[in-house]
């Protein structure tokens, strides 16, 4: 059992697995009706240009939390929106997620690099004794 301390109002309760919030069951009820009414609130042709801090305002929810939103792609809005986070890498406002298609595209490549490089060699830990002995016994 894995026992931890809310976040949000620091009760102990049993942790699932696989709950990206550390909230506890009440406070994750409370977050996601809180999530339900800013969806309904940005929905609305009134607010379509609210700022995130309008929103937060109106909603009565942090800004940190509407961009934790953001982030996870479950509140999005147009691209005529004021509203836009910015991504993790260089920081050029992004509508959704945690990085702009520029720096998404980059690491894409990077990754593939990578994946290149250990590909040929799965155990490189073994590889590299094998090859201080070698270097031994050329000394
Ligand atoms: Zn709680
Ligand atoms: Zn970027």
């Amino acid at each position: 059992m894995d026992v931890r301390n809310c976040r949000q109002c620091g009760r102990l309760y049993n942790y699932i697995g696989g709950s990206m919030y550390n909230l506890c069951p009440d406070c994750i009820d409370k977050l996601e009706k809180k999530f339900t009414f800013v969806k309904e609130y940005i929905e609305q042709d009134e607010n379509k240009n609210a700022s995130i801090k309008q929103i937060a305002e109106d909603c009565d929810v942090t800004v940190k939390q509407l961009q934790q939103w953001i982030r996870e792609e479950r509140l999005t809005f147009s691209e005529d929106s004021p509203i836009g986070i910015p991504c993790e890498m260089c920081g050029k406002t992004i509508k959704s997620g945690k990085f702009c298609e520029s720096c998404k595209q980059q690491m894409a490549t990077n990754l593939g690099k990578m994946y290149r490089n250990e590909a040929p060699d799965p155990k490189p830990v073994r590889r590299k004794s094998e090859r201080g002995k070698m270097r031994f016994l050329d000394d």
